[in-house]
Order: structure tokens, then sequence, then C-alpha cells
């Protein structure tokens, strides 16, 4: 593990944070990093807010594999991807000065979109039919025409995206461990003319999803990578993968994944 001097902090412009954003800075000098400006010469990011601004500030750096990224909540919980708290952040420093620091891996998915436009998602993709109509779409699992579905939409999750808007469709929580991809329906039509599997299903690491928007005066589905929307506005054909890259996050005592679900669920 290179030593990693360089922190990025990323946060929404908020006065109310502001002081303890200034004390949070100090700490960081005090422990010997130089704060950077530019995310691009950062090699640890860490993120202010909740899990929403975590995604974001993945995001919004570049999904980098070559930076541990850290959460940081402003609020009295932790979550999925917030290990440390705003008004106690000497954990945090004390985790990030460990030269021998252990990372965690999490997969990301890759999307591509009509063969041009490429992305990655660390929650999740999720195709929606943005008017009251259905949509309907041809599923293929590598080759395979696996089946035709109607209805609002589909999300495909990665296994630390497998708690948020996968888990409010019923669909399972996967350990992070497991590099794979889990497709769940939103609101399938089941009957004489569209039949769909109905539960969620995992798709090992090594297998592609495509999904083929069906023609028929409702092409215009809203799409999304994790809490931001794709400006695309007409779809025929949406490519799902594994992606090589990989994000890391600082791996601690108390923050295995399952203790993660069992603090934010249970
Ligand atoms: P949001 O609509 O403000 O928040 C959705 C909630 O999901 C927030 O409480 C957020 O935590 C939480 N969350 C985000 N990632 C999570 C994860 N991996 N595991 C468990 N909970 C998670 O939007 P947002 O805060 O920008 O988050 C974006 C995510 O919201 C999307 O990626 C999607 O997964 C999810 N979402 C869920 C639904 C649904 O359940 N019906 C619908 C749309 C989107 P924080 O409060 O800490 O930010
Ligand atoms: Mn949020």
């Amino acid at each position: 593990m290179p030593d990693r001097r360089n922190l990025y902090f990323f946060h929404k412009r908020d006065e109310e944070l502001q002081e303890k954003l200034d004390h949070l800075y100090d700490l960081a000098r005090k422990y010997d990093f130089t704060v950077v400006k530019d995310y691009r010469n950062a090699n640890i990011i860490v993120s202010i807010g909740g899990d929403g601004t975590f995604l974001q500030s993945v995001r919004k750096t570049g999904f980098r594999d070559d930076c541990l990224y850290a959460g940081i909540s402003t609020t009295e919980h932790l979550s999925m991807y917030c290990d440390f708290y705003i008004n106690d952040i000497s954990k945090m420093a004390e985790a990030m000065a460990n030269k021998q620091i252990e990372v965690r891996r999490y997969p990301t998915i890759e999307v591509t979109v009509d063969g041009e436009s490429n992305f990655f998602c660390l929650n999740e993709f999720s195709i929606r039919s943005s008017i009251i109509r259905t949509f309907a779409m041809d599923v293929y699992i590598d080759d395979l025409h696996f089946e035709t579905f109607r209805g609002d939409g589909m999300i495909v999750a990665t296994p630390t995206g497998s708690t948020a808007y996968n888990k409010s469709v019923n669909g399972s929580v996967v350990d992070p461990l497991l590099p794979c991809m889990q497709v769940s329906e939103i609101a399938s039509m089941n009957n004489n003319s569209y039949r769909t599997l109905g539960s969620s299903f995992i798709l090992s690491g090594d297998r592609k999803l495509t999904l083929m928007v069906v023609p028929d005066g409702n092409e215009h589905p809203t799409m999304a990578m994790d809490n931001e929307a794709l400006s695309i506005k007409h779809v025929r054909k949406i490519e799902v993968k594994l992606s090589d890259k990989i994000i890391k996050t600082v791996k601690l005592k108390d923050n295995s994944f399952w203790e993660k679900v069992k603090r934010t669920f249970l």
C-alpha cells in the first residue's frame, strides 16, 4: 500500500457545516496530510454527508481505483458507505495514518447505452418508464433470450447497491465479496402475453446482461446511474456487465459488510 497523504474532501457547500469542516481540515493537517483542492491530485477521497453524497463523491471523482474512499456521516447514524462520525473524526485520522491500512473492495458495474455512452455505477443502474404507460424490454443473458419484460422497469444492482433500491423491491442483500450483479423487476406484468421470472436473479461477474427496449411507442424510459439521471432520451440497447473498476474503502474492525447491514437495518 503506497503511503497515502493527499486528501480531498468532497461535500456540499453548507454554511452550517462550515465550522465542523474547518476543524476537520485542521485535524487533517495536524496528522500530516496535505489537503488538495483538485481531486486529481488526491489519493484519499473523503465524502462528508450521507450515502447519497458518497455515491456522488465516487462519481464526480471518476471512480478512481487508485484512491481510497471514506465516508463521514453528518448525522448521528453511520450508514452503508459512511463509517465515521463528523463529531468523532479521531478514529478516522488514526485509520488513515496507519500505513498497514487494509482495504475493502467494492465491485462496480459498467453500462453501455446503444454502443456509445459508457458509464459506471456503484449502487445500481435503473431504468423506469417515464410516463404512466408500461414499456417492454427483451432481456438477454449473454446470447440467450431469457424473457420479455413489460412493466415499470428494472434495477441492476451491485452487491453494495443491493441494500438500496434493490432491497425496496424485495431483492436480496448480497455480500460484496461476491463479484456479481443482481437483476430485479419493478412491477412486471405477468399474463398470457408477458411472462417474466418474477424473482430477482443474480448473475456471475462473467455474464453480460442485455436489455433491448421494444420500439412500441414508449422508448423513452428514465435511466439512472446511482443517484444521477442519464440525459439520454431515446434508447434501444443497454449492455450491463461487471466492471474492472473496484472502489476501495477503509477496512476497520467494526465495519464488515454484515455489520453495516445490521447497524443500518436491524
Ligand atoms: P435518496 O432518494 O435521497 O435516498 C435514498 C435512501 O437510500 C437514502 O436514505 C440513502 O442514504 C440510502 N442509500 C443510498 N445508497 C444506499 C445503499 N447502498 N444501501 C442502503 N441505503 C442506501 O437518494 P440518494 O441519497 O441520492 O441515494 C441514491 C440511491 O437511492 C440510489 O442509488 C438508489 O439505490 C436509491 N433509491 C431508492 C429508491 C427506493 O428505495 N424506492 C428509489 C430511488 C432511488 P442517505 O440518507 O445516507 O443518503
Ligand atoms: Mn441521501
